[in-house]
């Protein structure tokens, strides 16, 4: 199994359909993307690339990524996709865990701190006359044939940050992206040929890899020219191209709605620019989507799933979002959904033992979109693995129709305009400023951003705190939007016998 073949499929099929936008500009077909990655997928071989060989994807949302995923496919290759947003120096470490070979970036990553990536073979800017070459169809058309993987190899090499600080690798199969690419069919939404996927979203998580259903689907893939998030360039793009279909953030569907609503745009209006935002990743409140409801119509789908079974959780329907008649719509609007067809989901107590209906306990999930494991990370991988079953973090309860409700979550992860942020990852950074005597990070509701990251600063003895050169230091070490957005100096932090932050308590002292 090579997920490759769902391109040869579609060029074999359609070649001559449009397949990859730039705005409203058709950049390639169907057989002209496969030819793209017949002709890298040579260039690979020739420099020596071996099936299960790693190579980087650095880049903001481009057109060029669809290429170069499928491509490096095509090789055999495992994809490494880094978030653009990521420090140079966060992305050199994923790169010499992952040992990538090439690394593929968008010039703006390191211009913006003048820092540049080591250890690589290659680091092509794909904005580059470099890349141009490797773009350049030669005039007879390659005939490279796909590399044949197991269904069990490595496609993605997702890096997901956790508790204990540095990120870790996580081995998502070609399996699991076709199981995830299906099981989008039964609980998402249906695809046609005529339907486009915008990536507004960053490409380097879940929204880049609903590229495989809308591949599958024989549908069009565009990336608008802002490369992001603009509200008014979504609506109009869809009404030039058609009603667009894409992932979306809680924190994206509300400045979308907002949008909508500030520029008096009538519901029919909104169905020509949207067919279908999914929407997921982090908490979405009820009241927010029920307005989301009234404003843009029914053109919503909630997922939940996790870095570790990618967008393949659960799923709250379009059809039970609109059930307003529903005895416990209220409670469903505040809930995940129920299981994704793909997997099983269990509710357990500490002991691993299943918990009556309604009572809180870790999410289990367990099915073929969950990965093969932590790269290079036994232990890690056996304990987030056990018994089959994937221990997804989150605290959350079943009701007697299968609709699940996420409470909170065992991880202290803070989830701020849909990205994720690990505490700990900061409070490192922190404890290195003179002065800082202790440090506990933690997140606090905002209406805007989901969570806002606030730090808990204790001063050394006869130290004052300089807020500014903290920050100064965070910029020199992280990514923009880890920084916490407001510094609160104490004398001491809460804690409980075994010398544990208690940070409930600090939570609780935010609001
Ligand atoms: P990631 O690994 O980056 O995909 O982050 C996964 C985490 O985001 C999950 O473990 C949840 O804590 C959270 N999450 C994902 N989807 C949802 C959702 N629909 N509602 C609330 N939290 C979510």
């Amino acid at each position: 199994m090579n997920l490759a073949h769902l391109l040869q499929r579609q060029a074999r099929m359609a070649p001559e359909r449009p397949a990859i936008f730039h705005g409203t500009h058709c950049v390639a077909t169907h057989a002209q993307w496969a030819q793209r990655c017949q002709h890298l997928a040579l260039h690979f071989q020739a420099a020596g690339l071996l099936p299960g060989d790693r190579v980087a994807l650095f880049m903001r949302n481009h057109v060029r990524y669809l290429e170069l995923v499928f491509a490096a496919w095509w090789a055999g290759l495992a994809v490494v996709p880094i978030n653009a947003k990521l420090h140079v120096r966060e992305a050199q470490w994923i790169l010499d865990n992952a040992q990538a070979r090439w690394a593929f970036v968008t010039a703006d990553i390191t211009h913006d701190t003048g820092e540049n990536l080591s250890g690589l073979e290659r680091v092509i800017d794909v904005d580059s006359a470099e890349a141009d070459t490797l773009w350049q169809l030669p005039e007879r058309a390659v005939d490279t044939p796909i590399s044949e993987r197991n269904a069990n190899d490595l496609a993605w090499l997702f890096y997901t940050s956790g508790t204990t600080g540095r990120p870790k690798g996580v081995m998502i199969t070609h399996r699991n992206l076709m199981t995830m690419g299906l099981g989008y069919f039964c609980d998402v939404d249906a695809v046609s040929p005529k339907d486009t996927i915008a990536y507004a979203a960053p490409m380097s998580h879940g929204a880049g890899i609903y590229a495989i259903p809308h591949l599958m689907a024989g549908a069009r893939h565009m990336v608008p020219p802002s490369g992001g998030f603009d509200p008014a360039e979504l609506f109009a793009l869809g009404q030039q191209v058609g009603p667009l279909s894409m992932f979306a953030a809680p924190t994206i569907v509300k400045r979308l709605v907002d949008h909508a609503e500030s520029a008096g745009l009538s519901e029919r209006t909104c169905s020509q620019s949207f067919k279908t935002v999914v929407y997921g990743g982090a908490p979405m409140y009820a009241a927010d989507m029920q307005r989301a409801l009234r404003v843009m119509g029914p053109r919503f789908v909630q997922i939940y799933g996790q870095g570790e079974s990618p967008m393949v959780g659960t799923a709250l329907s379009r059809h039970h979002l609109q059930d307003t008649e529903h005895p416990r719509h209220l409670d469903r609007l505040a809930s995940i959904g129920v299981a994704q067809t793909p997997v099983n989901i269990r509710v357990t107590d500490e002991q691993g033992r299943d918990l009556p209906l309604g009572e809180v306990g870790e999410v289990l999930l367990q099915g073929d979109s969950v990965m093969a494991g932590y790269w290079r990370n036994p232990e890690a991988t056996a304990k987030a693995i056990q018994n089959g079953w994937l221990f997804t973090g989150d605290m959350g309860c079943l009701d007697a129709d299968g609709f699940l409700t996420l409470k909170d979550r065992s991880k202290d992860m803070i989830i701020s305009g849909g990205s994720n942020i690990y505490p700990r990852e900061i409070e490192e950074v922190l404890l290195h400023a003179p002065g800082v005597s202790e440090v506990a990070v933690v997140g606090t509701p905002d209406a805007e951003w989901g969570e806002l990251v606030v730090a808990f600063v204790v001063p050394q003895a006869e130290h004052t705190i300089d807020t500014a050169a903290l920050d100064a230091l965070c910029l020199q070490e992280i990514a923009r939007f880890k920084r916490p957005k407001r510094y609160v100096v104490v004398d001491s932090l809460p804690k409980n016998n075994y010398g544990k932050v208690l940070k409930t308590e600090l939570r609780q002292s935010l609001v």
